[in-house]
């Protein structure tokens, strides 16, 4: 239940608000305002909660007929029923209301009954609107583009139809971090970017179909033209300020059985939506058969994460780093892997991407640094000065204003000195979070974390991240070399440059993924500090990891 509707009583008179006040007050709550630029300020704020306005036309700074025209061009308040107050049956005026939307009049003589009439009747119309439109953007809900989709389909013309999901990733992150209301602008502003790049389609239909889901059905020559489509939706919906970095997921169904029910049409296309999402390059997805199944195993994922979670199914495993001056272990990387009841074995690569999609990552990654912890404690209490261990820390947490506080937290409750304990941002999550990443690493910094900027050189602007971010290990994937040509290759060029120019800056280089003597002799040539590889060791479990180290110090 969300209350008494609530009622704008627009009236420069005092003693006229107070008299609408009484009169309605025990049915309806009633905001007020003195003149239209008020109104339109409680609006913008209020415009979910409002059912009715009941408008003064005479009125000092902004009058009735400049509200009623500011307030038609804004289709989110077409819902929002207004009545006028009036003394005067001047017909001019009568018409140009009526012209301007608005929906009926009261005479100023205050008779309580026929007040609470109209107001009641206005009401209740207006719900018969209200059940077409979406309340937050003002345009179509899904049952109405539904229905609208249905009839187009219907309709005998001979277009070619395709079905567009638009949804905006990572919004409950967003929503959690920024907001409601921030969340509600955002989806306002795509909504908007929905009807302006749709203006002049009279053959297409779209509506708001979830929470942060869009659709659209249009007919369509070329692919490409849907593409275009899309693009231009998505360049208006971002041109606005904001502080965070806004993705739209677009999936694309080509309708070819015009027979098909609309909802299983919109699964499909939601279904390409979704294969895009969480991928850092591509966010248009046309439908394919294998999608479907591979949206199947991610619900698996989800389904039984938080009870994996729960019983423990998630094992973290240590694989060694080496330091290539005497092949010694230096350290090790927590890799989370995990175990089904079955004994069978998920690849992170399969969960990690779920998890960082749907928030449950942040969890996940607790959770490993909970054991890593655990494990730097028992040696330490052992007697033991165990070689850092370093934690892989997710994009997602750079949008979580909790996780500096969680971290520091939990490296003070096993009261574990800094050094013992690094961190591993990967590199593509800089471009995408900005300033916030920056700030994180010099928060961290400040705090005395180690911080290996991971996979560097996969993302599209690691100079920039260089030269902007003051990390202290420099990680670099063996993929980034061709393999099998090393010497002399662009790559080893490259690389050897990079390896100068870290150390130039003061940083440690260490090189991930390495398999093969070849390449162990060809980094060591090029003055690389440390690797870490399956030529030297697998990932393996923490105990194994133990008895490894045992032995060296
Ligand atoms: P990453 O952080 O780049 O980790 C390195 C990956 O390379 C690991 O894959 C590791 O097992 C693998 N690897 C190590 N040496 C070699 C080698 O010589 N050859 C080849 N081909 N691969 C090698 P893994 O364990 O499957 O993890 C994949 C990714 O999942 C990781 O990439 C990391 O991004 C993510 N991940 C793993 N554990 C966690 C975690 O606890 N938290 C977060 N946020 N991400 C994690
Ligand atoms: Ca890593
Ligand atoms: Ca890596």
């Amino acid at each position: 239940m969300r209350g008494k509707h609530k009622i704008l009583v627009v009236d420069d008179s005092r003693m006229n608000r107070m008299t609408f006040t009484d009169i309605l007050q025990d049915s309806y709550e009633i905001l007020e305002a003195e003149n239209g630029e008020i109104a339109l300020r409680v609006l913008e704020k209020q415009k979910d909660y409002i059912a009715l306005i009941i408008l003064d036309l005479m009125m000092p700074v902004m009058d009735g007929f400049q509200f009623l025209k500011e307030f038609k061009q804004k289709d989110v308040y077409g819902n929002i029923p207004v009545i006028v107050a009036t003394t005067s049956t001047d017909i001019e005026n009568e018409c140009r209301c009526l012209e301007l939307g608005v929906w009926d009049f009261i005479p100023k003589v205050f008779h309580p009954r026929i007040i609470r009439f109209r107001v009641f009747n206005a009401i209740d119309k207006s719900k018969i609107k209200v059940l077409e439109y979406d309340s937050l953007t003002g345009i179509y809900n899904q049952q109405k583009f539904f229905q609208r989709t249905r009839e187009l389909l219907d309709s005998d013309n001979r277009k070619t139809y395709a079905f567009i999901h638009l949804s905006v990733e990572r919004f409950m992150q967003m929503s959690s971090l920024y907001g409601p209301a921030e969340a509600s602008r955002l989806l306002c502003a795509l909504a908007d970017a929905i009807r302006t790049g749709m203006k002049g389609w009279d053959q297409a239909a779209y509506g708001r179909v979830g929470n942060e889901e869009f659709g659209i059905c249009m007919p369509y020559e070329h692919r490409a033209d849907l593409l275009d489509i899309i693009r231009i939706i998505k360049k208006m919906a971002k041109d606005q300020p904001m502080d965070y970095y806004l993705e739209i997921a677009a999936g694309i169904y080509l309708i070819e059985d015009r027979g098909m029910e609309v909802p299983v049409i919109y699964d499909k296309a939601s279904v390409a939506g979704r294969s895009g999402a969480g991928n850092y390059m591509e966010h248009e997805a046309f439908y394919t058969q294998e999608m479907d199944e591979r949206l199947a195993r991610e619900q698996r994922i989800i389904n039984e994460m938080h009870q994996a979670l729960e019983e423990e199914q998630f094992v973290v495993y240590f694989q060694p780093k080496y330091e290539l001056d005497h092949f010694t272990p230096c350290g090790a990387e927590a890799l989370v892997r995990w175990k089904q009841p079955d004994g069978s074995m998920i690849s992170p690569g399969e969960f990690i991407p779920v998890f960082e999609k749907n928030g449950f990552i942040i969890q996940l990654d607790y959770y490993v640094w909970e054991r890593v912890c655990r494990f730097i404690r028992e040696e330490i209490d052992a007697g033991r000065d165990p070689a850092p261990i370093s934690v892989n820390i997710s994009r997602v947490n750079l949008y979580n204003p909790k996780f500096y506080e969680t971290l520091v937290n939990l490296v003070s409750e096993y009261k574990i000195p800094l050094r013992y304990l690094h961190l591993e941002l990967t590199e593509s999550a800089f471009s995408d979070s900005g300033n916030m990443m920056m700030d994180a690493v010099e928060f961290l910094h400040h705090a005395g974390f180690t911080i290996l900027m991971d996979d560097f050189g996969s993302g599209y602007s690691s100079l920039n991240t260089l030269k902007d971010i003051d990390m202290d290990v420099l990680k670099i994937d063996m993929k980034f070399l061709t393999r099998g040509q090393q010497e002399n290759s662009r790559s080893g060029i490259i690389l050897e440059a990079v390896i100068s120019m870290a150390h130039s800056l003061g940083m440690l280089v260490i090189t991930e993924g390495v398999e093969e003597r070849g390449q162990v002799d060809f980094l060591k040539s090029l003055g690389c500090d440390y690797i870490q590889g399956y030529y030297f060791a697998r990932p393996m479990p923490m105990e194994e990891y133990r008895e490894l180290i045992r032995g060296e110090y």
